[in-house]
């Protein structure tokens, strides 16, 4: 009987599970692979930002499906709607399902806005290729309905990877267009890029100062109307175009699982695997365990326990983490098959990238005796690490096509 493998979300985390499965399973003829997801392409979501100032940059990275698969996979674009794990079946919004024997939950997440006041009504966010260009059409009319002398007031909520970048792309934006802009980055913590190595918020902090980002450090939000962000100091300021980017929570279609989970992310053992033996989730949608459990270990997890022995308790949710899962989910589904022992996955730190406009900064990358090092370099390097990505799901005509506008 052939086993029915369905893969949810065409992101990092599903593209890298896709590709390892056909690299396991690819010529097991009892074996079907379908992939579901929203959109008919991959999105390199961790480069959307750029959207905001050049909307060329599209092209560079979206990559269609059929870029990706091999003609075994079968693709099917619908939104999920839930999961049924008793019944095995993933319901569709077009009042569809579709039935599977193992699935593997690579959903993503979604912005979070922890129930402050008018913020979800009022607030743009980053999570797809539709966010940036909405950001994009935004930013553009507010700067043509400002003036030098009333520019158009922008607020960024967040300084993680996704509010540093978008503001410094939107200030880079600024000084290309000549556009009449305050930026404002507002952090609840005391510092930007919180739970980071200091060195490392530092050399950000001031690559968006000369930017000339305001950054607005131990500032919460407590409530948000149409015009005006309201702060728990009791201080005010009016914004034309407000930005989120607080927080990740999981996604609706999770809501109904019968899966242990948090706020909809759900919890995977660090083989990957669920409470539900034939579900396996990663990416930003799981809250992937790094343990320390005796097993055979991934050839990345061998590596890590010797660079990094006091590794934490779960993987962060990033592209790379995501990536990084996703290569080792094929291993473990063509393991399950065979009925053999699966293998524990640990998160390689392999160094952060973060870009303020063209520019970018580097730190703790793996190899590299600087820990934190900016200019050509770090800029060749994140170029470097969408390149071999955009490798590995597609081919070097992408790459060669993408690298100049990178
Ligand atoms: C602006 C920005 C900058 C970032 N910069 C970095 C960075 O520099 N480095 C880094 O490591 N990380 C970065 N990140 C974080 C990174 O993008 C995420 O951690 C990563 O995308 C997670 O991968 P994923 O596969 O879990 O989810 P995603 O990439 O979000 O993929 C989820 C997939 O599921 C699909 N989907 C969602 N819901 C449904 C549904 N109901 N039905 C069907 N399909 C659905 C989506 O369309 C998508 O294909 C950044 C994020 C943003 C927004």
């Amino acid at each position: 009987m052939t086993v029915e493998i369905v893969v949810l979300g065409a992101g990092y985390g599903g593209a890298a599970a896709i590709d390892s499965l056909e690299g396991e399973l690819g010529d097991n003829e009892d074996v079907s692979l379908t992939w579901i997801s929203n959109e008919d392409y991959h999105f390199l979501l961790h480069e959307s930002h750029r959207l905001i100032r050049e909307a060329s940059v599209r092209e560079e990275i979206t990559v269609p499906i059929e870029e990706i698969i091999t003609e075994e996979t079968n693709f099917v674009q619908g939104e999920v709607t839930d999961i049924d794990v008793d019944d095995r079946t993933i319901g569709l919004a077009a009042d569809s399902s579709i039935e599977y024997d193992l699935l593997v939950v690579c959903l993503g997440s979604k912005t979070a806005f922890f129930g402050i006041d008018g913020l979800e009504e009022h607030a743009l966010t980053l999570k797809s290729l539709e966010d940036a260009m909405a950001i994009s059409e935004r930013i553009r009319a507010a700067a043509d309905d400002a003036t030098e002398g009333e520019p158009a007031q922008v607020l960024v909520g967040g300084a993680g990877l996704t509010g540093i970048q978008t503001a410094g792309e939107i200030a880079a934006y600024r000084s290309e267009a000549d556009a009449p802009i305050d930026v404002y980055l507002i952090e609840r913590s005391e510092t930007i890029f919180p739970g980071h190595d200091h060195e490392f918020q530092g050399a950000i902090r001031n690559k968006l100062e000369d930017h000339d980002v305001d950054i607005r450090t131990n500032t919460v939000i407590s409530a948000v109307d149409d015009s005006t962000v309201e702060l728990e100091s009791g201080d005010e300021m009016d914004y034309d175009v407000l930005i989120w980017a607080g927080g990740i929570t999981g996604q609706d279609a999770l809501g109904l699982a019968d899966l242990p989970k948090d706020h909809n992310r759900v919890y995977t053992g660090a083989t990957l695997e669920t409470d539900d033996d034939r579900v396996f989730a990663l990416g930003d949608t799981a809250l992937m365990d790094q343990d320390e459990q005796e097993s055979p270990l991934s050839e990345e997890a061998i590596w890590e326990a010797i660079v990094d022995p006091d590794v934490g308790n779960q993987a962060p949710p990033t592209a790379e983490a995501a990536m990084e899962a996703g290569e080792v989910l094929g291993e473990n589904v063509a393991r399950k098959l065979r009925g053999e022992e699966l293998i524990h996955w640990t998160y390689t730190d392999k160094g952060t990238l973060v870009s303020v406009g063209d520019e970018a900064i580097a730190h703790g990358v793996l190899g590299v005796p600087i820990n934190t090092f900016s200019g050509p370099a770090a800029r060749t390097l994140k170029k470097a690490i969408s390149a071999r990505w955009l490798a590995k799901i597609s081919g070097p005509r992408r790459v060669l096509r993408a690298w100049s506008d990178m």
